[in-house]
């Protein structure tokens, strides 16, 4: 049942409105501020709302309008014909509506909006009659013709909109180019021609009738709520079908009267930057669309808003007073709504008419400048600075940058190649490789380069290291290359199927041009776009500031502004954030950015440097307890350097290690050639080597003998692992810093797997402290990424101190879906709304979230200080971090680039605990 209300028209006008800004939901977005704008005496058209309430009332009656609705916008009518003066449909002193959709939320060009409706044949000439010349009426009156003809009489083409093709042809036959160009008696023949094609295409005259013209465009409106457009961008947007749009009919005014009339949009802050200025462009005798639309080049509002040098003429210049009350209401409004507006004005002959104001959009950066500033200057209080950024936004503030201007004249010259997945954001230029080997040895002759390969696996992330960026051909937003870049914080294009690559000839084939090894190239991370040759690159001033500190606090408003706003979100968040790191470079990032702690360290990414992965391959390949044990003493001391270089980073924070986790299968060689070079070096046969991987191979290798099973069947390599953890701890410890060291047992599925890798550990540990003669505190937890281990996390609390959850590996197994091979039906899931979101990158709070919950609540009620985290890409994604907040967890881990995002991410689910909205 739609419920609704008796009131379904609210009136606006002449310093007065029935409705305010806080009735969105029922007079929608347009409506809430435009009466909002009347109350506060701006100076704003009369007219009135129909509500939502209407709309959806009108979707669920067969198209009907409840019985009272009539009366009521009759009764509207009549009043904002006083206020204005003029007469709906009255020929000799016409008045013109404008019909203007306005959901709750904005949905920018998603509906229609009609102008100028009331004319006739009869009305066009009042319209002349009262001020107007006959070339402004006959324009307005083709551009209702247009804008009905289209938007309610449907009379519209899939390739050409009919209106403009004979909009163009009479421009031709008039040997003119600009609309502007056509002369009063062309118009006029237009609006014939154009009411012709009506006739034609829909079999009926164009309506005439003012009150037959108004219910039309009334009623498209609200038809417009189901269109195919409007339906994507909520769904993109997650705006529910149930809120319904309003209908806002207003009276007209003209910017297209003349030379004393214009129209134009502003920003009270600059949109892109967030600096404090006014900012917006007009056109001179237009209408409406026309400053959008990019019929004409707007012209700057402002003097400061001219590019150097250019003889363009300002508002501020043109139409001073009009400007100087422009500046009066942008002040009112901003200090008003207590935020950054988007505004609509209008001038008739030199007088100011509002039309809109919003909320503006706006970028990261801006975002967290205006946020800051108005925290500062008091406008705002500091829970509302918080709110104001938008998590996922700080990532923009991090990212390395192309020069825009460049960038602007590489895509005009015709330089861009190909589009694929927008992966790892940011910007990277530099000179093509294929493979990481030659991404490394580049490198270190001191070359940028971008990494372009087909797809990428775990051999190729010291190239991935290397490289400025990584472009591929093959694979999703979660692919091997996508994760590990945005991990990386570095620029990633994947997917990308136009391109051509060929390993053998080193050449790159794409849009019938043939780039070569060591050609330049460019990589827009944030937009996806590739680009032939190079563009200079800016890196983001807070990593320069934090990270690579060749630029000071005091230079960088930038990171004031965000360090402002990431200090005061950490006084509200409770929700703790770790970091996803891997070596003592990562570390140091992410503390940088704020880590508290890793929550995952995978000593499987250490084993791949440089001559490791030979004494890596050793361990697998011996076929003796004797010979293994002999590799694994090869490979403890490199372990142990790199966990005391990670214990040091991370001076009095926990650090999380995982035991070897992956198939051992990936460690191996795969090709003849390399299976050749390697038997050489472990002086066996070829023959005997081959055997030896084949045998290793597994059909189903994410479900084999990885995670703890590796560690059940070789209790020695846990054992090396363990002992490699707690020298380096005691080393550390010895130096005088303070080690956490928590030791994660993998893909534990039954409490005894946990129960025996558990006294090996403490085995270790017992052993090591002994021999060093000193001893540190530790941990011993397990992941909890098997549905088994959620479901019997009672048992298991009984031997963990700590959980983690996997939701990577924890998603796969409950959804039952490889990531892997997800690429080539996830997508289209996603986009049917199987699944509201890709389950890899925001948790399934339905399913998997269950299981968390339940994992968290059974492992608490046996060990109620059990330490609980997280610690899949969801860790970085606000929508799961709000999840493991409003869960109870005690913390959230990520890779190091998402650590702001995270802690802001948290302060937002503190904020909003309890909110319904
Ligand atoms: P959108 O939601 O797409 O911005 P609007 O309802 O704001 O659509 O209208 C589109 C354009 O028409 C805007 O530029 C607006 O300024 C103009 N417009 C709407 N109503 C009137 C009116 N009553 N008088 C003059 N211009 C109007
Ligand atoms: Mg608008
Ligand atoms: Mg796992």
């Amino acid at each position: 049942m739609i419920e609704i209300g008796e009131k379904k028209v609210y009136c606006f006008g002449g310093g007065k409105a029935e409705g305010n800004a806080g009735m969105k939901s029922l007079l929608g977005g347009k409506g809430a501020n435009l009466a909002e704008m009347a109350s506060l005496g701006i100076p704003v058209p009369a007219g009135f709302t129909i509500t939502t309430e209407v709309c959806n009332w009108f979707g669920d009656h067969d198209r009907k309008h409840p019985d009272d609705l009539r009366s009521q916008v009759e009764e509207g009518v009549a009043i904002l014909e006083k206020q204005m003066g003029g007469l709906f449909g009255d020929a000799s002193n016409p008045l013109l509506l404008s019909v203007r959709s306005g959901a709750r939320a904005s949905m920018p060009g998603m509906m229609d909006t009609v102008l100028n409706i009331g004319l006739n044949e009869d009305t066009v000439k009042g319209l002349i009659g009262s001020g107007g010349d006959k070339r402004f009426a006959y324009d307005s009156y083709r551009r209702f013709v247009q804008m009905f003809g289209d938007v309610v009489l449907q009379v519209r083409d899939d390739d050409e909109d009919p209106f403009e093709e004979l909009l163009h042809a009479k421009k031709k036959a008039r040997g003119v180019e600009l609309d502007t160009d056509l002369t009063a008696d062309d118009l006029e023949e237009l609006v014939g021609e154009y009411k012709a094609l009506v006739k034609e295409k829909t079999g009926k005259d164009f309506p005439d009738d003012p009150w037959t013209q108004l219910w039309g465009a009334i009623d498209a409106v609200f038809l417009s709520w189901g269109n195919a457009r409007a339906e994507a961008y909520r769904r993109l947007n997650n705006i529910p079908g149930s809120w319904g749009t309003a209908v806002n009919v207003q009276a007209m005014v003209f910017g297209n009267m003349g030379d004393d009339c214009a129209t134009g949009v502003a920003f009270t802050r600059d949109p892109s930057t967030g600096e404090d200025r006014f900012y917006g462009e007009y056109l001179k005798n237009a209408q409406g669309e026309d400053v959008v639309a990019g019929i004409r080049t707007p012209q700057p509002l402002n003097i400061s808003g001219k590019a150097p040098g250019s003889t363009e003429v300002s508002l501020e210049e043109d139409f001073p007073e009009c400007y100087a009350e422009l500046v009066t209401i942008y002040k009112n409004l901003e200090d008003h709504y207590r935020d950054m507006q988007d505004i609509e004005f209008t001038i008739q002959n030199r007088r100011l008419w509002m039309l809109q104001t919003r909320n503006g959009k706006r970028t990261g950066f801006a975002a967290v400048r205006i946020a800051a500033e108005m925290v500062e200057s008091g406008m705002i209080d500091e829970k509302t600075a918080v709110l104001r950024v938008d998590p996922e936004q700080l990532t923009q503030l991090l990212l390395p940058v192309f020069d825009r201007k460049a960038k602007n004249e590489a895509i005009d010259g015709g330089r861009l190649l190909a589009k694929g997945l927008n992966a790892g954001p940011g910007a990277a230029t530099g000179k093509i490789v294929f493979n990481a080997e030659d991404a490394v040895e580049w490198a270190a002759k001191g070359e940028k380069v971008i990494l372009v390969r087909v797809e990428t696996s775990p051999e190729d992330i010291s190239g991935m290291h290397a490289a400025e960026g990584i472009l591929t051909s093959r694979g999703g937003m979660t692919s091997h290359a996508a994760v590990v870049a945005r991990g990386m914080g570095k620029s990633c294009v994947a997917g990308c199927g136009d391109l051509d690559i060929n390993y053998k000839s080193g050449e790159l084939k794409v849009s019938g041009r043939t780039l070569k090894k060591g050609d330049f190239l460019s990589i827009d991370g944030l937009t996806g776009e590739v680009i032939e040759g190079k563009i200079p690159v800016r890196p983001s001033e807070i990593v320069q500031v934090l990270i690579e500190e060749s630029m000071s606090a005091e230079e960088s408003q930038i990171f004031r502004n965000f360090t402002k706003i990431m200090d005061l979100a950490d006084g509200f968040r409770t929700l703790g954030v770790r970091t996803n790191a891997d070596s003592p470079t990562d570390s140091t990032v992410a503390r940088r950015f704020g880590a508290m702690g890793i929550g995952l360290c995978r000593t499987e990414h250490m084993f791949f440097d440089g001559d490791r992965i030979d004494a890596v391959r050793e361990m697998i390949l011996a076929e003796t307890v004797a010979g293994r044990a002999e590799a694994l003493a090869k490979i403890l001391p490199m372990q142990q350097a790199d966990f005391e270089g990670i214990f040091r980073a991370m001076d009095g924070l926990p650090v999380t290690i995982r035991a070897l986790d992956p198939p051992l299968h990936e460690f191996l060689p795969h090709s003849d050639a390399d299976i050749e070079a390697l038997a050489a070096k472990l002086d066996v046969s070829a023959d005997r080597l081959k055997t030896l991987v084949a045998n290793l191979s597994e059909s189903n290798p994410m479900l084999g003998h990885r995670g703890c099973r590796l560690g059940i069947v070789y209790p020695e390599i846990t054992a090396m692992q363990a002992r490699a953890i707690f020298q380096a701890a005691v080393v550390v410890a010895k130096e005088g810093a303070k080690v956490l060291p928590e030791v994660m047992i993998p893909l534990v599925g039954h409490v005894e797997e946990l129960k025996l890798q558990r006294k090996i550990v403490e085995d270790t540990a017992k052993a090591v402290f002994e021999e060093m003669g000193a001893r540190v505190d530790y941990l011993v937890g397990t992941m909890i990424e098997l549905p088994r281990a959620a479901l019997t996390a009672d048992e298991i609390a009984e031997e963990a101190q700590f959980f983690s959850f996997g939701t990577n590996d924890l998603t796969q197994t409950a959804l039952g879906l490889s990531r892997d091979d997800a690429g080539r039906f996830l997508p289209y899931y996603v986009e049917l709304g199987i699944y509201p979101a890709d389950p890899f990158a925001r948790l399934d709070r339905n399913g998997v979230g269950q299981l968390v919950r339940m994992g968290f609540e059974k492992g608490r009620a046996t060990r109620s200080d059990l330490k609980v985290g997280i610690c899949g890409e969801h860790g970085g994604d606000p929508s799961s971090v709000a999840f493991c907040h409003e869960v109870g967890l005690n913390y959230v881990s990520c890779s190091p680039y998402r650590v702001p995002v995270a802690r802001l991410a948290a302060a937002h689910a503190a904020l909003q605990e309890g909110s319904t909205d």
